[in-house]
């Protein structure tokens, strides 16, 4: 348990211990800041954090949008800082592209895209695309069908734990001297004199209040409900879009597999993970309660239909191991379809005295080491402090003693 005592009052609170709370913590406590301390309701990265297809990527797929160019290049960038400063939790992981004898993107159409991705990757490149024989990709993915494919690319990305890079933040910035309260909800916050109030519910039911002066917001999710439960009124309209995946038993992958589905325009990932082959994921409206999230009937057979018209023998609903949903909570475009909402982050200010708090919009694995850094900058500006970003230096990360995770874990984690 992250369990540091809970502070009276305390310059800046996050609220929130999935990767962008504990990242701008991390960030924070990475600039010589102690007055600093982060509240989870649960274990740290137990929402959307450890339920992610575990991709450190530029997201290919998002090149489809010119205005997206941008934020692909800032995560390519990102991917090479997080393989320097945790080599051992983000990896290069190599896909293969196999590219549809009838229907979805034609081969020169991603041949551009990959040339591309390696172009905005410039010198962060982890390795650049290239084609691939029929037996090269067969020796990659043995599982797949060729005779649905005309030709295949090789490029590259890379893959992480995603909870153990939660973790990973979170300890180190509490070596560094922040501090963290798993198991304390927010009940409520309120304006106060000078900031804000933020009362808590302790393990044992009991309440306590913190009073802050600037407080980040990043509950995703469940960030405007208790903004809307304290009687404040968000910044921003957000919805909830939920991705589903399978785990099942190793099928043998050396590579990723990035799989189309031409009838919805979308992609979809098979992936070798922790011993064990990861399916996903699924893009689905969720208006209901983020605590109630599973996996539906639904989201097992679209998954599995798409999936399995691409491989030589068919995966069976009776060798799934888990399966895990989490939510992209993302802020309203108007007039754009889920899938084509941006994965780019917004924040809303909102003013109380001396203090502001920051709600976070969106968002990826992949850049919430930008996006720390870019929040931290904003709380330095705002207390008038000069202090700069370690985050991308190795020597503010602090690994955590006990065993890696393992296969197990893979299945554990999604349990119950
Ligand atoms: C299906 C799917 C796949 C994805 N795959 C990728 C990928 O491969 N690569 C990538 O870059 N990005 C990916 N993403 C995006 C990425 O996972 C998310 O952007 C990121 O995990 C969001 O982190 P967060 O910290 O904002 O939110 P969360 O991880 O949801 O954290 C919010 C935290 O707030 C806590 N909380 C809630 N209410 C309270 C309260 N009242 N008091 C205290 N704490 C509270 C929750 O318990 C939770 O831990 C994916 C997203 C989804 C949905």
């Amino acid at each position: 348990m992250f369990q540091q005592p809970l502070p009276q009052r305390v310059r800046v609170l996050i609220l929130g211990g999935g990767i962008h709370g504990v990242g701008i913590l991390h960030d924070m406590a990475s600039r010589g800041w102690h007055d600093v301390h982060l509240l989870e309701k649960n274990t740290l990265g137990h929402g959307t954090s450890s339920r992610s297809t575990k991709l450190i990527h530029g997201g290919l797929r998002y090149l489809q949008r010119i205005h997206d160019f941008p934020l692909v290049a800032e995560a390519l960038r990102e991917r090479r800082a997080l393989m320097e400063v945790a080599g051992d939790l983000v990896h290069p992981l190599e896909f293969v592209f196999p590219i549809l004898k009838s229907g979805g993107a034609s081969r020169f159409k991603v041949k551009i895209g990959l040339s591309l991705y390696d172009t905005l990757a410039g010198r962060h490149n982890v390795g650049r695309h290239h084609s691939l024989s029929e037996s090269e990709a067969l020796a990659r993915a043995p599982v797949i069908n060729p005779s649905m494919f005309s030709s295949y690319f090789s490029f590259w990305d890379c893959q992480t734990d995603d909870l153990a890079l939660v973790r990973r933040a979170a300890y180190s910035a509490c070596q560094l001297g922040a501090g963290v309260s798993e198991g304390h909800r927010v009940a409520s916050i309120s304006r106060a004199d000078d900031g804000w109030n933020v009362e808590v519910v302790k393990p044992d039911g009991s309440l306590a209040t913190i009073s802050a002066l600037y407080v980040v917001n990043a509950m995703g999710p469940w960030a405007n409900k208790v903004l809307e439960e304290s009687g404040i009124e968000p910044t921003h309209k957000a919805v909830n879009n939920k991705g589903a995946h399978l785990v099942f038993p190793d099928l043998g992958l050396k590579s990723g597999l990035f799989l189309q589905s031409p009838e919805d325009n979308r992609i979809f990932f098979v992936l070798p993970w922790l011993g064990k082959t990861l399916v996903g994921t699924t893009e689905k409206l969720f208006s209901g309660n983020p605590d109630d999230l599973a996996v539906t009937d639904d989201e097992i057979d679209y998954l599995m239909g798409h999936c399995n018209r691409y491989l030589k023998a068919p995966l069976l609903k009776s060798k799934i191991e888990a399966t895990f949903a989490g939510l992209r909570w993302l802020a309203v475009e108007e007039g754009r379809s889920i899938s084509a909402t941006s994965r780019s982050h917004v924040l809303g200010a909102i003013a109380s005295g001396r203090g502001v708090m920051l709600t976070l919009y969106g968002g990826k694995l992949s850049t919430y080491r930008a996006l720390a850094e870019e929040i931290g900058d904003k709380i330095c500006a705002h207390f008038g402090e000069e202090s700069r970003s370690r985050t991308s230096q190795a020597s503010v990360w602090f690994r955590e003693s006990g065993a890696a995770a393992s296969a197990g874990d893979a299945v554990k984690r999604f349990e119950g």
